[in-house]
This record gives structure tokens, sequence and C-alpha cells, in this order.
């Protein structure tokens, strides 16, 4: 029969970290080429002086550490030749370990350290035979007492319950009795001789007591790192028939289960709650973060659907011909003066309107400020002289009179039509003005018209204004010998480039442009106009939403301090975890369901601040709160993102921690 562990020429040398191989000085040699065997079902004590590598010895064969050279064959097999998980597989599986300061997780109950090698062996339900072990070992009232609420007699019951929870071939037992009194090291030391001789448990036991060594079969002692003596005490109770390794039935359960992402929100939440303070600094980044990113969302959203409203009540395929400047157009090579539109341009544009044309309609405005009175009431308004198309163009309404007509463009007539902040002004509400005399300045008008209200804009009150025919404003009232622009209508939006061109070509043609000048004018669709506030708005709106992320990233960078601090408090328990089975895995998910869990918590308070302060902006802009599902959604899957791509280094760094490096770490 093969023995269970068999090591020749096993060396281990501690070397100080960034130290080149072979400086001897400073190298610890603490295991110096041993070789042994041990077989199974035996009960073995290593003895020796303290740092003569009794530990490290065990921790080597208990894999929680690496040798430095020599062979190391567990049940036959090279250990060299196991990737991380096998390892992590044995561990869990094949070694029990207990160790002399009983490594209990904290503020975990005891029944909950029981079953963690369970859990990481892939058990979902190993609860039954957790407190099976625990009223083994003689706690059946304390299964849900914390490691500080019990003795360290009881301690090591505990560690001892949870060493055989996966029913292992090894135990290895690290002084197990040098922190507990006499008696309880006599009960414990009972417990081990019964599962060696019961249930054929190969037990390794380290001590540096003679009359615990007295008990074993075989004691082996160690000076300096070499075996100075191997001596057999008792015949070994040979165990036949004992299982022999294989590797395939220690491979842990692909299968996450439950019980296991229940365990991992369970540490989160515990080790979240541990550092409230902490915890809440760390969400509130994200809060800020999140909420900022909704709020600058939908008031972006907000701010676009509100202009696009004012614009879409102005018409959409109607072209405006505004003269440019030459002079204040680099990009124009002559300079040339600025020449306004007169009314023969327009007449002009009006010779092109015939039946079958796709131009259906020509207009013209002249606009200035002017002072209107009725009696004592006076305020200055914007006054629009305009055609009588006017009407037709611009989808103007009226809710009382109607449009002047050609006639009384021709007639240069002095009458008017009000805007509603007009007549509140110079008649106060619910008087009717038509057929009323106002004056404008100083000249006396007739209304014959009021205009439906518009609402206001950031920009100006679109109320505050009167319309007269457009002669009449020219010649009447501001002394103007020119218009302000051209409007021309298009029968259908796809006759605009079409009608752009002829436009084009008649005013080309009576400014004299010769080919190769470029126009001093400019024809713009509202369209196109609408297009281009759109795009401006667009871009203000992302502008406002990627500040707004700057804010999320510094709250993902808190969310990364958070998470390798504790990867750094909890160095210990990572070591611990590794050793009773937990893979790189597993490590890592705990660590990342802990930084998902605080992103998803400031996600979600995010997602309400970032509504109120938008209901807020809705409230003081007045246009309606949007805040669209889809940002509501985003910013859920967004903080889970943050949660993980800032957990992913630190819980990295938490999973390749080697076991014994971590469980050393003070
Ligand atoms: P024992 O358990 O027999 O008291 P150890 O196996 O813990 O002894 O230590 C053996 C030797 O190795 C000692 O000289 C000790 O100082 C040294 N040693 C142990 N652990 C480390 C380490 N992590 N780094 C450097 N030297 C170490
Ligand atoms: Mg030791």
């Amino acid at each position: 029969m093969k023995p269970i562990i068999q090591v020749e020429g096993l060396s281990k040398v501690y070397r100080p970290e960034g130290q080149a191989p072979g400086d001897e000085q400073l190298e610890v040699k603490a295991l110096d080429s041993i070789s042994l065997s041990i077989e199974r079902g035996d009960f073995v004590a290593i003895i020796g002086q303290s740092g003569s590598g009794k530990s490290t010895l065990m921790q080597i064969l208990g894999l929680l550490d690496r040798k430095s050279s020599g062979k190391y064959l567990l049940d036959g097999q090279d250990i060299s030749l196991f990737d991380d998980e096998t390892l992590a597989a044995l561990r869990s599986k094949k070694i029990g370990f207990i160790f002399q300061f009983f490594n209990l997780l904290p503020r975990t109950s005891a029944k909950d350290n029981v079953s963690l090698p369970m859990l990481y062996a892939g058990d979902d339900n190993p609860y039954p035979r957790a407190e099976e072990l625990l009223k083994k070992v003689g706690l059946n009232q304390r299964l849900d007492h914390k490691p500080h609420q019990l003795s360290g007699g009881q301690q090591q019951r505990v560690a001892i319950a949870r060493a055989l929870a996966n029913r292992p071939s090894i135990i290895f037992a690290d002084e197990p009795t040098g922190n507990i009194s006499s008696e309880q090291s006599n009960e414990i030391l009972s417990m081990l001789e019964t599962l060696n001789k019961e249930e054929g448990v190969t037990v390794i036991l380290v001590t540096h007591e003679p009359d615990v060594a007295e008990r074993a079969n075989r004691i082996i002692t160690l000076k300096d790192g070499k075996v100075e003596k191997d001596e057999r005490n008792k015949k070994i109770a040979y165990q036949s028939g004992s299982e022999s390794l294989n590797n395939d039935s220690f491979q842990t359960k692909a299968s996450a289960g439950w019980s296991r992402i229940k365990e991992n929100l369970r540490m989160a939440v515990v080790a979240l709650s541990l550092n409230k303070v902490r915890t809440a600094l760390a969400t509130l980044g994200i809060v800020i973060g999140i909420g900022s990113v909704v709020a600058m969302v939908s008031v972006g959203k907000g701010a676009q659907q509100s202009i696009e409203e004012q614009l879409s009540s102005l018409g959409t395929n109607l072209l405006t011909i505004w003269p440019i400047n030459p002079k204040s157009n680099p990009k124009m090579t002559n300079s040339r003066p600025l020449r306004k539109f007169t009314l023969e341009d327009l007449a002009a544009l009006q010779r092109q309107v015939t039946p079958n044309s796709p131009i259906s309609g020509v207009g013209s405005t002249v606009s200035g400020t002017v002072t209107v009175s009725n009696g004592a009431n006076n305020k200055s308004t914007r006054i629009i002289g305009a055609t009588s198309s006017y009407e037709q163009l611009q989808n103007a309404s009226l809710t009382v009179g109607h449009f002047f007509t050609e006639e009384d463009n021709r007639k240069r007539e002095r009458v008017a039509i009000l805007g509603q902040t007009v007549v509140k002004e110079l008649f106060g509400t619910g008087e009717n003005p038509v057929g009323k005399i106002i004056k404008v300045n100083k000249v006396e008008f007739r209304v014959i018209g009021v205009l439906s209200a518009k609402g206001a804009n950031s920009f100006q009150d679109a109320d505050d204004q009167i319309i007269v025919p457009i002669l009449t404003t020219m010649h009447r009232v501001l002394g103007k010998q020119n218009v302000d622009n051209l409007t021309v209508a298009v029968r259908e939006d796809k006759l605009i480039d079409d009608v752009t061109e002829q436009i084009r070509n008649v005013l080309r043609a009576r400014r004299g442009l010769k080919e190769g000048i470029e126009d001093d004018f400019s024809v713009r669709s509202l369209n196109e106009i609408r297009e281009a506030v759109n795009k401006s708005t667009q871009a203000i709106s992302s502008l406002l939403a990627a500040i707004a992320s700057i804010s999320l990233l510094v709250g993902g960078i808190g969310i990364m301090n958070v998470m390798l601090v504790s990867v750094k408090e909890r160095t210990k328990e990572i070591g611990l975890r590794k050793a009773l089975g937990a893979r790189k895995k597993d490590v890592m998910v705990q660590f990342l369901v802990e930084s998902i869990l605080i992103c998803l918590l400031g996600g979600c308070l995010g997602l309400c601040v970032g509504y109120s302060l938008s209901a807020a902006a809705s409230l003081w802009f007045g246009w309606s709160v949007i805040v669209p599902l889809s940002a509501a959604v985003l910013a859920v899957v967004f903080s889970m993102a943050v949660g993980l791509l800032f957990g992913l280094w630190p819980a990295k760094q938490a999973s390749d921690l080697s076991p014994i490096e971590a469980l050393r770490y003070e």
C-alpha cells in the first residue's frame, strides 16, 4: 500500500521580498532536505524546539505554502502538477486544518463557520451536517454563538468540527492545544484519537509538549529544519481499504449554488455594516455621480423638447432669406457693402408665384421697437411690419378680429393686430380691444385683431408684439427704405432644394453677381435652423452628461479605495477562506458582490436624487419632467458596472494572495 504522504529532499528557504536567490546572509533555511513518508491511518506527532521548522513543514504538507525544492507526493501524485483549482479542491475535501489560534471567522456563528468548507465544496445545504458535527464535539447548545462568545476550548472544538466538515482523509493540527487549558486540551486530544481510531483519519499533529506527543503512534523530531529523530511509539492501527485519492471526485461542483450566493451576500452585508460610515461615504460618491447624470440627461431632454415645440409652431417648409454683410464674413473675398433687400426684391419673388410653381407664397417683414399707448397706459413693444401673407406663412391665428388685407397694405392703412401681452397692458384683461384706437409712436392706429397666445420662451416674450402692414410700418412708423428679410413658402418639403436654387438665381441676377462671386445673402429653411438648434442642444446636453459622468468616475474611484482598504483589513480572513478550500473565483466573487452592492445601493438612491433634481428643474423652467425609463435602467446598470469595474482590481488583489501569506498577515 502506498503511503499517503511521501516527501524527498524537501526544502524551504524564506528570503526577504526582493532578495535575489543566493544571498545566504538573509535567507532562512526553514526546511533542509527532509525525506519521510507517512502511512495512511497513522497518528504522527512532529515535535522540536521553536523555530525548528514544524509549522513550515505542516503548511507545505497541507498545501498552504509552496516548497522551494524537493518532491512531494500526496497519495502517490506529484502536487507540483496540480493547478490552483485542484489545490483548492484538495484543501477543501482532502485536508482538514486545526490551527493554534483557532482561526474562526469573526462575527460569524459556529454553525456558519462549520458550514463554510462545505459551501466552498459546492454543498447546497450544509447546515444539517454542521449541526451534527457541532453536536459531536459537544456544542449543540452553541450553534448560533459567535467566536467571541465562546471559550478557547470551545472555539477549538468548533475548529475541529469545521476540519471534519468534508470528511477529510488527513487532519493537520498545528499546536492545537497551545492556547487552551490542560483539561480542555485533553478533551481535544481524545477527539483526535477517536477520529484516528474509529474513522481511520490520518492525523499529523505539531506540538512542543512531550506529553502531548506521547499520545501519537510515531514521533518525528525536527531540529534546524532537519529530521533529528523518528521513532515509533505504538503499532499503527492500519486502516485497510481506505479510499485512494481520485482527482475527479475532488473537483468542486461547478454549479454556484444558491447557498453560496447567500453566503456571499451575507458576508458583504456583514462587511459593509461593520464600517457604516465608510460605506455611507462610498455610497454617497455613487449617489452624487448617478444623481447628476440622471438630472443632467433629463434636464437636457426637457430643454430639447421645449425648444422643439417652439420651433415646430413656426411651420417647417418656410425659407427665410437674409442679407449677409460681406465685411463681417471673413470667408467672403471681395469687400462689398451690405445690401439689404427692398420692396422690389419682394416684388421680384412675388412674380415667381404662378399657379404651378412650387412656391406657394412670398412674404417679408421689417421690425423695430415702438411705444404704444391707450390713454394713460403705454409700453414699449416690438412692431412687425408684415405682408398680408404673414397670416398664412407663419400660421398666425387670431382670437378675435381679422388679419389685414393686401389692399390695407397698399393703402398704408393704420391698422394693428396686438399680441396678448400688449392687450393686457393697454386694456387690462377681459376687454375686447378690436375697434379701439391706440397710438403707435403717437400716431393713431385702429386695432383690428388679437393674436392668440404663443407663450414666453427664455429669450423673449412672443406675445409682446404688434403686427402692422409692412408699407405702413416702413413709411409711417419706422421710416425705413429696406425690409429685414424675405420669406418663401414651399409647397412640399422635397421641393425645398429646387426652390432655394430658383430664389438664388433670381436674387443673384437682381444683384448682378457674376459667376464665381459668392452670394451676399443666405437662404435657409426652418428645418435647417431646427436641425442646427437641435444639434447644439444635443451637444450641450451630452456635454452636461459627460461632466456629470466625471463625478461618477470619482465615485467609482472612491469605491475602489474603500475596497482596497477592505481587502487589506481582511487579508487574514482571505487566507483562512483559501485554507478552507475557497478558490480564486470564490474570493473574487465575494469582494465583487460587496462593491456591486454598494454601487447598486448608491445607484438606486442616486436615481431618486436625480429624479427630484430634474423635477425641480422642470418646475423652475416650466417644462415637463422627462426622466426616460432608459435613464433609470441605465443608472442601475451603470452603477453595477461601476461596482464591477472598480471592484475588480481590489478583488483580484484579494484572490491572488497565497493562503499562508495571507493567513500570516498582521
Ligand atoms: P516552528 O513552527 O517549528 O516554531 P517555523 O516553521 O514557524 O518553526 O519556522 C522555521 C524557521 O523559519 C524559523 O527560523 C522562522 O524564523 C523562519 N520563518 C518562518 N516563517 C517565516 C517567514 N514567513 N519568513 C521568513 N522566515 C520565516
Ligand atoms: Mg510553529
